[in-house]
Formats: C-alpha cells, sequence, structure tokens
C-alpha cells in the first residue's frame, strides 16, 4: 500500500475556508462544514502529506441518515459519529463506500455497531477487493516495510533535519511528516483491531434512494481512481461527492490500481452533472467545477501522450521520458516543494506507469 498510496495529499493551502461561514472547528485534525440544509461535510485538515485521511460526508433526512465515507481507522469514525450526533439523534440507514481503499472504509463497524440495521453500499468491485486485495494492502501496511519502517524513516529524518530534496528542512516538510508519523501510528494502534465490513447492496451502474423528499443518486461513471469507483449525487441541491475520482490538491494516482487513461473521460461524465458544490475525496469542499477540469485536462494529456508513445512503440522507460507533464505539475504543484514530490511519484510516476500498462494491454 505505501509504496504506490503514500503520497496523498490532504489540502487546507488552497482551502478557501473564509468563505464558508458556518465552518466549525471540530479538531485540528478535521472540520465540519455544513454545505446546505442537512449536509455536513467532515473535512480532513491535515497538512500535504505522505499519507492521509479521507473527507466523509453526513446527509440527514426527515427520518434518517446516509453516511458517505468512514474515514482511516474507528477512533475518526467515531470522531465523525461524535459529530453527526450534535447535528440530530435520527439513525444511520445507508453507508456508502466511494471505493476500497483504507482510507474510506476502516471506519465502517463503527456505523454497523451503533447502527445495526445500517445498510452498507458500494461498487461490486469495491466488495471483491476488500478482502483480496485490500486485505493483503492492510497486511503490507503493518509489516515492517509498511508503516513502521514508514514512521522510522520519518522520524530519522527530522531527528537529523534531513530534507529529503537534500540539505536542511523547511516548515512545510518538517510539519508534514510530523502529520504522516501521527497517522500512521494511529493506523497502526487500531488496525488490530479493525473489522472489515462489506457491503450489503452492491451497483455496476446505478442506485437511486429515496428518504422522505431527498434523492440521492448514487452512480458508477467509468474507471479513474480505481475500478470501483462510484460518486453520490444529489440532483436537486446539486452536490457531488466524488471519492477519489477528485483530489486536491494534487490528484493521486495509483499503479497497477488506477486507470489514468479512462480518468479523463470518467471526470467528463462528472462534470455533465453540473454540480454546484463538489466534495473530494481529499481536500477542501470545492465551490465550481474549475479543478474538476484542470484534472480532466491533465488525465486527456496524459492519455494522448502515453498512446502516442505506445504507437511509436517506446518502452514504458522511454515513455516516461517523453511524456511531458511540466505545465501540469506548475498548475497542480506550484512552488511547494512537498507537492511538486507528490506530483513527480504519483502523477507522473504511477500515472504514466499505470497508463502505459493499460495501453499497452489492449494491443
Ligand atoms: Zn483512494
Amino acid at each position: 500500500m505505501l509504496r504506490t498510496y503514500a503520497f496523498v495529499l490532504s489540502l487546507i493551502l488552497l482551502a478557501n475556508t473564509a468563505s464558508f461561514s458556518q465552518t466549525t472547528k471540530a479538531s485540528s485534525d478535521f472540520e465540519i462544514q455544513k454545505i446546505t440544509e442537512g449536509v455536513h461535510a467532515v473535512i480532513r485538515k491535515e497538512p500535504p502529506g505522505l499519507t492521509v485521511n479521507g473527507n466523509c460526508v453526513l446527509i440527514i433526512n426527515e427520518e434518517d441518515v446516509i453516511v458517505v465515507d468512514t474515514t482511516l481507522t474507528p477512533g475518526s469514525a467515531r470522531e465523525a459519529l461524535n459529530e453527526l450526533r450534535k447535528l440530530t439523534s435520527k439513525p444511520v440507514k445507508y453507508v456508502i463506500n466511494t471505493h476500497w481503499h483504507d482510507d474510506h472504509i476502516m471506519g465502517n463497524q463503527v456505523f454497523r455497531d451503533a447502527f445495526p440495521g445500517a445498510v452498507f453500499i458500494a461498487h461490486a468491485n469495491t466488495r471483491d477487493y476488500l478482502p483480496t486485495t485490500g486485505l493483503t494492502n492492510r497486511k503490507q501496511a503493518m509489516s515492517e516495510q509498511g508503516y513502521p519502517g514508514f514512521i522510522a524513516a520519518l522520524q530519522s529524518r527530522l531527528r537529523k533535519n534531513e530534507s529529503v530534496f537534500g540539505g536542511p528542512m523547511d516548515e512545510e516538510e518538517r510539519a508534514t511528516y510530523a502529520s504522516d508519523i501521527r497517522i500512521a501510528e494511529r493506523y497502526m494502534a487500531e488496525n488490530p483491531g479493525v473489522e472489515i465490513v462489506l457491503p450489503t447492496i452492491t451497483l455496476t451502474d446505478r442506485v437511486t434512494l429515496h428518504s422522505g423528499s431527498r434523492t440521492v443518486d448514487i452512480r458508477y461513471l467509468g474507471r479513474g481512481h480505481t475500478s470501483g469507483d462510484i460518486v453520490v449525487h444529489l440532483p436537486k441541491e446539486r452536490i457531488l461527492i466524488t471519492g477519489d475520482l477528485v483530489i486536491s490538491p494534487v490528484p493521486y494516482v495509483g499503479s497497477p490500481q488506477s486507470h489514468p487513461g479512462e480518468w479523463g473521460a470518467t471526470l467528463e461524465k462528472l462534470l455533465a452533472l453540473q454540480a454546484s458544490i463538489i466534495v473530494p475525496g481529499h481536500g477542501p469542499v470545492l465551490r465550481d467545477d474549475s479543478y474538476v477540469k484542470q484534472m480532466a485536462h491533465l488525465f486527456a494529456s496524459i492519455k494522448q501522450q502515453v498512446d502516442t508513445a505506445v504507437a511509436r512503440g517506446e518502452t514504458l522507460d522511454q515513455a516516461r521520458k517523453s511524456v511531458n507533464l511540466d505545465e501540469f505539475q506548475n498548475v497542480f504543484a506550484g512552488t511547494s516543494r512537498m507537492r511538486k514530490l507528490v506530483f513527480r511519484n504519483y502523477v507522473a510516476g504511477a500515472g504514466i506507469e499505470a497508463a502505459f500498462r493499460d495501453a499497452t494491454m489492449k494491443k
């Protein structure tokens, strides 16, 4: 998990929190944002990091509650549940997992235990992955090469003040590693008690929930971040909860789990839903679709450049040199060294690799 999944950013630097008059500070690691009547997002606030926790959304209906994603640990899920209890005493009826990565599912049991009747909904591939690839990844994360090694390496760098870029660290790098260690240590401490709760309803296209006056449309729009990403659309409120199809400030791409060659087309379908508020899997609530359009351009360019490289008969190593994403790195990472590192590793690195694999597999 760590090799491909380590460098996911949770964004606070681009967060336009000033525009959210109803934001309340819940803790240093997350905040609750009221998006509209009855819809509240639990937004993670850890600094841009090498490992990450995920956003969670609470949809309070007339009679019941729908939860979208349950964060990286039971403890952080319990924090989200505590926030829910401050908002309502209504029961959670549905829990939707946008995909199978740990930072979106590890808190499932908290909601199952608190609401034994709750129904879990995910893509059919999520149900397949959780006990197979998911289990392998969870074991790997707990092994010496996983989080223990990761924590030791970061602690050593902090102790020696040794930047990964050479020379001493700046404040951004130091704060990032400190946060990464906290997330990893919490995962290590809580993982042994985690029971994986599988979805009891799976979909491969669309399921629509009707609860009172609320309509919640769960859609599969195509492959992207994984092969089982679903989005949760509230058409009347024009709110879209995207899971990791949208990650800000730098999209996370994994190899082999992501499909960057198809991600752009999937995002075009997502944009066609014309949501006015977009809640990403990581990063702040987006009030327009400009960031998603940038992501769609990025993945369209990766597809076009990798397809061209494959058509020329290039190897993966040759494609890594010929595909040029510098312009996009400037857009997504700006002047931040940590974001540039993430972009290089996971968009240019894993992204080109995964797109190349898919493009050559089709031949
Ligand atoms: Zn993910």
